[in-house]
């Protein structure tokens, strides 16, 4: 009990020190990354991109000071600590390219439309042995169990072989279901135990049971998320896809779930910071390099034509939320969210997040315990395709759709640079 006390009053000093300075796992922040990014957004599209995608409560701007051609962002709202500064393009320096613009497919008109595209699967969770203590395993009565993790393995390599025939590369954060990650809970106790200081709450007792739930949930979300942003940053592709299945209410006692009768369906896209988050500096350096890297206008348009092709093949309408802060709407695309997840906020490159039918709905359920199959199948009296086989169509034929309707931006080319400039 001792031993218990003299730990918590360490993390409470070690918590003080750093005063929310860094979420839990994140290592000190590079900023100079940043500096590849001056002039290369002009102040109306930066504060436009912040006001209405990445942090639309307002939280940033309290670390922000913005003039006419340049901001300075700072640690803390009193704005004593400066992290960076950016310049803005304008009339004088015009625009620089954006240095990572994103890449589109050699002719996307032809038989191969989407020849020349890397395109990168991220089936979500870990599965196997860790799908209970990720907490995506469930089994109804004698029914086989559902993982969602192998659900999301199984759809993504149909999605595989349908873009492969399509033309493109395929490259996988993960295509089996061992953890990407070298670490485990037990490794992130310490880590855990700060969190917990760090959130600065009384409530969370007994310290024991909330120490392993948070060091499980560093492991399965942060430490596992971080490693496939490595993957993928070495990987470069020019799209991944994060594949889910979602899940509806699981009624009063999650341990015997109970089907609800819809399923609904959301794709997320990068954005959608809170402020409660943006305390942290990694969070600020994340929304940032998200923001420059400009990729909302390709994240929302392939979002929203697999969004049409999910609800053209299920015909699920979208998910709804009701005064949720972390969620964004995206005007016009009623299945389209920004929101503030770790696959988005840490994968680089245009990112779109899918979450297919409840594997808990009545209108889903059943399709997901018949696995995958060829041809139709006679489930719940209705003559259904495999639901693998649906939901991997929908979000291939969207991607296919959104590089065959979607014209290349032209990228503004630079007009005049300061001679000297040292970043
Ligand atoms: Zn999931």
């Amino acid at each position: 009990m001792r031993a218990i006390s003299l730990v918590l009053f360490l993390g409470l000093l070690v918590s003080f020190l750093n005063a929310g300075r860094l979420s839990p796992l994140s290592s000190e922040v590079e900023w100079k990354k940043l500096h590849e990014y001056h002039f290369t957004i002009t102040r109306e599209r930066f504060e436009a991109l912040l006001d209405q995608v990445y942090s639309v409560d307002g939280g940033m701007r309290a670390y922000l000071r913005i003039s006419p051609e340049s901001l300075t962002l700072f640690s803390d709202s009193s704005k004593t600590t400066p992290l960076f500064s950016l310049f803005f393009s304008n009339e004088f320096s015009s625009v620089r390219p954006n240095p990572h613009p994103p890449r589109y497919p050699e002719n996307p008109l032809r038989e191969k439309p989407l020849q020349g595209l890397r395109i990168c699967l991220d089936p979500g969770h870990i599965g196997g042995d860790f799908s209970k203590l990720e907490e995506r395993f469930f089994q109804m009565e004698q029914n086989p169990p559902v993982e969602e993790a192998k659900l999301n393995l199984m759809t993504c390599r149909i999605i595989e072989s349908q873009l492969k025939a399509y033309g493109a590369e395929v490259v996988w954060t993960k295509e089996d279901e061992v953890p990407v990650t070298s670490l485990r809970p037990s490794d992130l106790r310490q880590e855990a135990l700060q969190w917990i200081f760090d959130l600065g709450s009384t409530q969370f007792l007994p310290v024991e049971t909330e120490i392993v739930k948070r060091a499980n949930m560093l492991f399965y979300r942060t430490a596992e998320i971080r490693a496939r942003a490595e993957r993928i940053q070495k990987l470069k592709p020019d799209l991944t896809v994060c594949l889910h299945y979602n899940a509806g209410d699981w009624g009063p006692n999650p341990l015997i779930p109970q089907l609800v009768e819809k399923s609904r369906l959301v794709l997320f896209i990068t954005g959608g910071f809170m402020a409660n988050e943006l305390k942290y500096d990694d969070q600020k350096f994340d929304l940032m390099a998200q923001l420059l890297e400009q990729n909302n206008e390709i994240e929302l348009g392939l979002s929203a034509k697999i969004s049409r092709r999910m609800k053209e093949i299920f015909k699920m309408e979208p998910e709804q939320y009701k005064k949720w802060g972390a969620v964004v709407p995206m005007k016009e695309e009623p299945y389209v969210y920004a929101r503030n997840l770790a696959a988005n906020r840490w994968f680089v490159g245009p990112t779109v997040f899918v979450e297919g039918p409840y594997m808990n709905a009545q209108d889903a359920y059943y399709r997901i315990i018949a696995g995958d199959y060829e041809g139709q199948k006679e489930i719940q009296g209705e003559m259904v395709s495999s639901i693998h086989h649906d939901f991997a169509l929908s979000v291939v034929e969207g991607i296919v759709d959104f590089y065959r309707q979607t014209q290349k931006p032209n990228q503004e080319t630079r007009k005049f640079l300061p001679t000297v400039w040292n970043p």
